[in-house]
């Protein structure tokens, strides 16, 4: 079921809303929090009308079907943000058509991208994915305790060190659905620490982005240090 404009409209109103009071009951500046509206899935009819109602970052799974919308799309003030598992022959796609990739999770990835990107004389904005929940199904290093983060410590150093046109910001995380807030709080604290834990271990890159919370539990994932929010069904609706 595809909804029709205002109802997008309204559903991306209460979201904003529900931003703005998650920042404000942590002490955080609402400005500070991207809201990236996830569109796979969706015709680009659904696309327009909250692109129209003022959303400004967009996030695709995958680059071909993301192409030929942003082809539609085309002069409206948005950008693109690729989300999902990235094979690493389509780099090249995401290299010249993405505004940021968030689900960095491999050296040889880091390594096909820059050398797509240094063709192209272009830097990415880029977080690195990691699974807090030791999900099998899940891409990103494995992070599921700080016992075994320090065994993705020397490709982080190799992609900051030979990668010098991906512009690293942050961390991106997808963890489990959890069945009570509690727990999914806990996977948020979790991503936060990683993020800090990063942060001490490469001071001279940038940690500031940490990307977390879709539609089931964006509020909490703000109150815990979110600064990107990706929501795609809150706002809409269920993908056809
Ligand atoms: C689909 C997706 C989302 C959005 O999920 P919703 O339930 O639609 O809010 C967020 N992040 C990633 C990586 C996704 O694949």
């Amino acid at each position: 079921m595809v909804l029709d404009a205002l109802t997008i409209r309204q559903n991306y109103l209460r979201v904003l809303e529900q931003i703005h009071q998650a920042a404000q009951r942590s002490g955080r500046d609402p400005s500070q929090i991207r809201l990236v509206v996830v569109t796979k899935g969706q015709p680009v009819e659904a696309i327009q009308a909250v692109v129209q109602a003022g959303a400004k970052f967009l996030g695709e799974n995958y680059p071909e079907e993301a192409l030929p919308k942003m082809e539609v799309l085309r002069g409206y003030p948005v950008e693109w943000h690729m989300i999902g598992h990235l094979q690493s022959r389509k780099a090249r796609l995401v290299a010249q058509f993405f505004d940021w990739f968030e689900a960095l999770d491999s050296l040889r990835l880091a390594q096909k991208l820059e050398r797509a990107l240094a063709e192209q004389e272009r830097r990415l904005p880029v977080l690195l994915e990691f699974n807090v929940g030791g999900e099998e199904s899940k891409s990103g290093w494995r992070a599921e305790t700080p016992e075994i983060w320090s065994a993705f410590l020397p490709e982080i150093e190799l992609i900051l060190s030979t990668c010098p046109h991906l512009d690293v910001r942050g961390i991106m995380t997808m963890p489990p659905l959890a069945a009570d807030p509690h727990q999914a709080r806990q996977y948020f604290v979790h991503s936060r620490h990683l993020r800090d834990f990063l942060a001490q271990a490469f001071p001279n890159a940038s940690w500031d982005e940490l990307s977390m919370g879709t539609s089931a539990d964006f509020p909490l994932a703000i109150e815990e240090g979110a600064t990107i929010v990706r929501v795609g069904q809150a706002i809409l609706g269920p993908r056809p």
